[in-house]
């Protein structure tokens, strides 16, 4: 069997799909796996992920899109639209050379599911298309209801909403459920904007992901990026309702239970020596992921919080960011605190002396925090991250949003002390606790997601 794999190369989507074909190619080794990726995401992610790869995956590179001597404006969304433009030409053409060099027709089509137009490539190889789910399940059916989700949102506006809403400053509208199987618990105001396009005008990006819904629709095979256990009911039949086999193969991201701390050689930027020497449960973790642009305000309210509480902080920040802190900020928090540009985070997270992790909510990052049970304090910023933090807050309450919505001085101590200090941080302290272990049963001998793992290798290696 030969089975092609269409990485989506943004975000951490890449990072998690290698993580589940080096799993599958280690359950499956007679199966020859070609990983198709773009060259910038294939170098990111074998760094990231620093191990070496079974010897059945091989890579290959894609264009991006990107012309020579392009000149970029600085939004992140540049890329996307570029990349979205090339294809599925550049996927075509590296599966055309995956053949070649491996002599072997190509079985199975594992893809993003982002990647909508990989279903019309396999058909047109008369193979199966095994999309996968990389955010929470409950975007995607914000994807498949999207007319329903408009047609909603138009009757909202015609309560007078308007636009302005999508910032999350009109109440009425911040505060209107959806009325979609499974998502009542959801507002309208924590959809990403390519759900609802801003001024009704359509990106590439956003019609990608339009075309998501109806695509995923015609394959009978989903894998999600889930566990079967942290899903509301009503979501998880209207799922199951629509795809006979929904494998819920857990948080492909992760070993679970996570792999015991690595050696100190590999702690470069000293996070969990410097860990080492906290208490138990202490230290504040901060980080907001790869791509969330803070502005420069917040930034420094956070830090003077931080500065007068003098709890315990471990704050990942980008270098790029880091001149945005105030001047002497380093210095006069160096007894209490420290500041990387890159932390081992699900190492920092599955450390004993880390007792909260504040959050941009990205997938990857809640994923990891529940994982090793720790809670979190939400400060969402864009595509899922509101989507996220309502679960975390209002659907497992695992977690706090920041108080006020964004970094103030008062607000940032208000909830460290909330979570660090008080029986409501107790309480969310064991509901995470409990949430972790619900993790860790599914993903034992037996448990729903490793059954649900065994099914897509036999789907991938009986085909
Ligand atoms: N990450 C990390 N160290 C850092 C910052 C981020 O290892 O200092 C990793 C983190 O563990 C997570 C990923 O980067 O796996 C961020 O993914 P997420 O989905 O949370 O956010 P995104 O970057 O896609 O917005």
């Amino acid at each position: 069997m030969h089975v092609a794999v269409f990485a989506f190369p943004f975000g951490c989507h890449a990072l998690s799909l290698i993580n589940l074909v080096q799993k599958l190619a280690r359950a499956a080794q007679e199966t020859q796996f070609s990983f198709l990726n773009t060259e910038e995401s294939n170098n990111s992610i074998f760094l990231a992920s620093r191990t070496n790869l079974p010897d059945n995956i091989k890579t290959y590179n894609v264009a991006d899109g990107v012309p020579l001597n392009h000149g970029f404006s600085g939004d992140p969304i540049e890329r996307v639209e570029l990349f979205i433009k090339e294809t599925p030409k550049n996927f075509k053409m590296a599966l055309d050379m995956a053949v070649a060099e491996t002599d072997q027709k190509i079985s199975c089509l594992i893809a993003d599911a982002f990647l909508s137009f990989s279903g019309s490539v396999a058909e047109d190889l008369s193979i199966p298309w095994i999309p996968v789910w990389i955010p929470v399940p409950h975007s995607l059916s914000t994807h498949i209801y999207t007319d329903m989700i408009r047609q909603h949102y138009a009757n909202s506006l015609s309560y007078g909403c308007s636009n302005s809403c999508r910032d999350g400053n009109d109440v009425e509208l911040e505060e209107k459920t959806l009325e979609i199987p499974g998502l009542s618990e959801l507002h309208i105001a924590d959809l990403p904007v390519e759900v609802l396009p801003r001024d009704a005008q359509e990106t590439p990006f956003s019609c990608l992901l339009g075309q998501i819904g109806n695509m995923v629709l015609k394959v009978d095979t989903l894998v999600v990026n889930f566990y079967q256990e942290l899903y509301p009911k009503p979501l998880l039949n209207d799922l199951k309702s629509k795809f006979t086999n929904l494998l819920n193969v857990g948080f492909i991201s992760l070993s679970m239970p996570p792999p015991s701390l690595p050696p100190s050689t590999e702690d470069t930027t000293g996070c969990l020596s410097w860990l080492d020497s906290q208490k138990s449960k202490t230290v504040a973790y901060i980080s907001f992921g790869t791509v969330a642009n803070i502005p420069q305000s917040e930034i420094e309210e956070l830090a003077e919080a931080l500065e007068a509480s003098r709890i315990p902080f471990l704050w990942s920040l980008r270098d790029n960011i880091k001149g945005c802190l105030p001047n002497g900020f380093l210095e006069r928090t160096i007894m209490h605190g420290k500041v990387v540009p890159w932390a081992p985070q699900t190492q920092v997270l599955a450390h004993s002396s880390t007792g909260v992790f504040m959050t941009h909510c990205g997938a990857n990052s809640v994923y990891e925090s529940i994982a090793n049970g720790v809670p979190m304090i939400c400060r969402p910023f864009f595509a899922d991250n509101k989507l996220n933090a309502r679960l975390i807050v209002d659907v497992w309450r695992i977690g706090e949003r920041i108080d006020g919505g964004f970094f103030t001085k008062t607000g940032v101590a208000k909830s460290l002390d909330l979570i660090l200090q008080h029986e409501q941080g107790r309480r969310i302290r064991s509901r995470v606790q409990a949430v972790k272990d619900l993790v860790l049963k599914a993903s034992a001998r037996g448990g729903h997601a490793t059954q649900a793992f065994k099914t897509l290798v036999e789907k991938i290696t009986l085909v």
